[in-house]
């Protein structure tokens, strides 16, 4: 593969000074610095970054420049090959080197050994909760294991007194890159796992880790008309950072319990009435319940068994808004039994004085009865 030249790298001229050429230099590692090019291209970028960080190797140096201009790549390899060194960074100055003189104005006094704040996990929590609460609203505690900054090392991990030390595999950026061929890959740090520390005399309270675990209570509030499937964000009540790194969020999901006598669906609620055959026949007012009490629910003579009856706005107030649901009610018209020799006479006389009225007492029977009758001629049975 033949190397690009140096001054089209970086985009300059020639004759360009020292400061256009840092400045030019600055821009483009920036641009392509593996850190900011973790995702898709990570690898294009970080073979770009490499030649960039070779040019201008080459191009700041006043004796290189010297030889780059006369002689081209040969004047200057060995000085700035690829692939020499270790982690793939190429001969003379080291990587942190060439990083803290350009970018430690930026990054802070520094340069970019900074170590990493690894923010907290979110975390879930599975709260129950009563048809009645979730409708309504409610304020519910809940205690849950958490892990927080451990208060005898103050997080650092180090036993009171020490001090964690920068990690000598990785240098405190938490990863190590490996060339593979012409590749680069980056991994997390194996010493240090990639927190960039390393701690000699652990904290004995957390065992190095920095953080410890223990159970808060939170008191959070479910805002009514939640239903299974939501779930209640609260920020900053996850786990806590790693290196003070801010702390993750708690996912509060909501589970609804089964409710004895209502079933939900969106804003609507749902329940099964039994009536007795008498009231199916002759009607009557009935007393259904609601979540917020009874109400007197009509039902009018000849109601059959399945029949569906909708009070309005005694459903649920969805929480994300919209109009109120409503109740419906469905009556199952109940066979009475264990009988009285009397009762039983009754209904006999009851029976008779139907058959005598014909079809016009039972539409869906007579109907059905016709339908079959209909069914077996056309079979020939
Ligand atoms: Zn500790
Ligand atoms: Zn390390």
């Amino acid at each position: 593969m033949s190397k690009r030249d140096y001054y089209e790298v970086l985009g300059v001229s020639r004759t360009a000074t020292v400061v256009e050429i840092k400045k030019a230099y600055r821009k483009l590692a920036m641009k392509y610095h593996p850190d900011r090019n973790t995702g898709e291209g990570g690898q294009e970028a970080e073979i770009r970054f490499k030649e960039i960080k070779q040019a201008y190797e080459v191009l700041s140096d006043d004796q290189k420049r010297a030889a780059y201009d006369q002689f081209g790549h040969a004047g200057v390899d060995g000085a700035a090959g690829m692939g020499g060194g270790p982690g793939g960074f190429g001969g003379g100055a080291s990587f942190s080197d060439i990083f803290g003189d350009v970018f430690g104005d930026i990054f802070g006094g520094g340069g970019r050994g900074g170590h990493r704040h690894h923010r907290g996990a979110d975390m879930a929590y599975n709260l129950e909760l009563s048809l009645e609460d979730a409708v309504k609203g409610t304020t519910v505690k809940v205690r849950i294991p958490t892990q927080v900054s451990c208060e005898t090392c103050n997080g650092s991990g180090a036993k009171p007194g020490t001090n964690p030390r920068t990690c000598s595999t990785c240098g405190g950026s938490g990863q190590v890159r490996t060339q593979q061929g012409f590749f680069i890959a980056q991994q997390s740090c194996p010493t240090c796992h990639g927190r960039g520390l390393q701690i000699d005399s652990p904290c004995p309270d957390c065992r190095g880790h920095g953080r410890i675990q223990k159970h808060k209570t939170l008191s959070v509030k479910v805002p009514p008309g939640v239903d299974s499937g939501d779930r209640i964000r609260l920020a900053g009540e996850g786990e806590a950072g790693e290196n003070g790194g801010p702390a993750g969020d708690l996912y509060v999901q909501i589970h609804v319990k089964q409710h004895p006598i209502f079933e939900r669906d969106d804003a609507n609620l749902y329940c099964e009435v039994p009536i007795p055959f008498t009231t199916a026949a002759l009607g009557g007012d009935l007393d259904v319940p609601t979540l917020e009490g009874k109400v007197k629910l009509k039902i009018p003579e000849g109601t059959q068994t399945g029949k569906l009856f909708r009070v309005r706005g005694k459903g649920i107030k969805p929480v994300r808004g919209g109009a109120v649901g409503d109740l419906l009610c469905r009556v199952v018209v109940e066979t009475p039994i264990k009988l009285s020799d009397e009762q039983k006479d009754l209904l006999k006389k009851l029976d008779d004085s139907l058959r005598g009225g014909g079809s016009k007492h039972s539409p869906n029977a007579s109907s059905w009865l016709d339908g079959v009758k209909k069914f077996f001629k056309e079979m020939g049975f």
